[in-house]
């Protein structure tokens, strides 16, 4: 199961020292959290933080169950993330991220098993040289569960784009086994919930585009049902 990650710390090029972390499960569960221990006289000094982050926070006497120490967060964040026993990480432009989920348990050999030892970032998945543009992030910057509920959107739109159908392409239906092997043409696309879906014209050869792809339109599959040949 994928899940989709963002932190805010404090750091001096020397340490990094998180201050909240933000969780979103492919599956829909959310965890977030603040930590109890951050150096906060250090972050009463950090402009920028005092800019972007802090204000961000809900205060303690106002959600104390979200403020933890790091040894509760390590806990729960383990639980969290092996609830499918293999999880996959992903974060954005989050090198610094990855190690900031790693030292809740302490150094890189202290790792629990089964957590990853990597966190793929979107932001890198995005240098094809080709513009995109991106949903933009309606509000909650900097804060790290609405950054982490923005990741999401975000890797859904990139791979859902990426998948897109191409009308006219000529395909064989995989993966619906009462119509394995049939060969047909993409006559209409259209995505949902992040999932592209296709209408269909059965042919055992290629064509143009069909003039009239209503007529198909019961003939309709996901992008994972066929491939395109
Ligand atoms: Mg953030």
């Amino acid at each position: 199961m994928k899940y989709y990650y963002d932190t805010e710390f404090l750091e001096d090029g020397k340490t990094i020292d998180l201050i909240s972390i933000g969780i979103v499960a492919e599956d829909g569960r959310e965890y977030y959290a603040i930590s109890k221990e951050a150096d906060w006289e250090r972050i009463d000094r950090h402009e920028w933080l005092m800019k972007n982050v802090v204000p961000q926070l809900p205060e303690p006497r106002d959600r104390p169950d979200l403020w933890k120490t790091r040894a509760e967060i390590a806990e729960e964040v383990k639980e969290f993330l092996l609830f499918d026993k293999k999880p996959k990480l992903w974060h954005w432009y989050g090198a610094y991220d990855h190690v900031v989920l790693c030292q809740l348990w302490g150094s890189m050999i202290d790792l629990p098993a089964g957590i990853p030892m990597f966190s793929a970032d979107l932001r890198s998945m995005m240098t094809t040289g080709q513009a995109m543009k991106l949903p933009p992030q309606p509000e909650g910057l900097h804060d790290a569960l609405e950054d982490a509920r923005h990741l999401k959107v975000r890797y859904d739109w990139f791979y859902g784009q990426s998948k897109a159908p191409e009308v006219g392409k000529f395909f064989r239906v995989v993966n619906v086994p009462a119509f394995n092997g049939m060969t047909g043409v993409i006559t209409r696309k259209w995505q949902t919930s992040g999932e592209w879906l296709c209408d269909m014209v059965p042919s055992d050869k290629p064509f143009g585009p069909c003039d009239e792809p209503s007529m198909f339109k019961d003939w309709v599959f996901s992008t994972d049902q066929i491939e395109i040949i």
